[in-house]
């Protein structure tokens, strides 16, 4: 028997603790231990890895990780009233969870963590995009991490891994796209969830590449592309006048008609652009 059949089921584990859903912290969970068993795969070599769970709630997740053989899995809470449930767990898996309490966005435990390290989360939608964007932006690259693998709704998982010409085209997809292999691996209804949110959600898992795809400085990158989905209808002279007087030479130089938008420039391009904008 593994260590996960000693464990109640997650419904009568929110019973017994009373953990009704609280819609400030986007609680809605997921009970079917073989779908969180089915993400837990998703995130890679779990065995010879340390995995970060935010967001663990009763645990679901969480035990599909460790069940499915997580070397070590430290987990941040924000919601007290999941610790005891998370510590039953943790009793089932000696040594192998540790369970920090607090909010993930003021608590950085990853240097706690032994490489390689992966992350996983099940979180709500806005902290998600939040802690998305910070580590997809480091002091340095390669990250510390090796791998995300993160629910979102369906809408910004289709965000991250947008392509020139749709709608979705953004800034999430040129960060994500820029430094990761990201692709969906996961589609889920509402009902997967406990209660059911209103849109559906996707899993997204990005793996982490040793060097970035095309050579660009992040800050630039950032510069150009904020400047250039602000005003995503306009024509990229227009919308990136500010960034430079001579904007037009440098989109010329970058290979970019003036006369594009934002949303048809590819990711090569939008590099190229952040290295003509870092020329004096
Ligand atoms: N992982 C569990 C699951 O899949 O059933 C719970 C998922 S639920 C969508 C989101 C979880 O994130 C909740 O347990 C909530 O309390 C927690 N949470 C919300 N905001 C948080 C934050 N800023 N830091 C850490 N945890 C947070």
């Amino acid at each position: 028997m593994s260590a996960i059949d000693t464990l109640p089921p997650l419904r009568e584990v929110i019973a017994q603790h009373q953990l009704t859903a609280k819609k400030q912290l986007g609680q809605n969970f997921l009970l079917d231990l073989n779908l969180t068993a089915k993400i837990a795969r998703q995130a890679g070599d779990l065995a010879g890895s340390d995995i970060l769970e935010i967001g663990p709630g009763p645990g679901g997740l969480t035990r599909g990780l460790l069940a499915e053989g997580a070397r070590r899995v430290l987990a941040v809470e924000k919601d007290p009233r999941c610790l005891p449930a998370l510590e039953e767990i943790a009793a089932a898996y000696p040594g192998r969870l540790n369970i920090i309490q607090g909010d993930a966005l003021e608590v950085d435990p990853l240097a706690h963590l032994t490489p390689p390290v992966r992350i996983a989360a099940n979180l709500p939608y806005n902290v998600g995009t939040e802690l998305l964007v910070r580590w997809l932006t480091p002091p340095a690259w390669p990250p510390i991490w090796s791998s995300l693998t993160l629910m979102f709704q369906r809408e910004v998982a289709e965000r991250i891994i947008a392509q020139p010409g749709s709608k979705a085209y953004g800034r999430l997809a040129i960060l994500a796209q820029w430094r990761t292999e990201a692709r969906i691996v996961l589609n889920l209804p509402p009902e997967a969830f406990t209660p059911p949110p209103k849109v559906s959600s996707a899993v997204v898992h990005l793996d982490a590449l040793p060097a970035p795809r095309f050579e660009a400085d992040a800050a630039n990158l950032s510069r150009v592309v904020a400047a250039a989905f602000n005003q995503r209808r306009k024509m990229l002279r227009a919308a990136l006048k500010g960034l430079a007087p001579d904007i037009e030479d440098r989109l010329l130089a970058a290979g970019i008609a003036p006369t594009e938008r934002a949303e048809q420039v590819s990711l090569e391009a939008f590099c190229a652009l952040a290295r003509e904008i870092a020329k004096p």
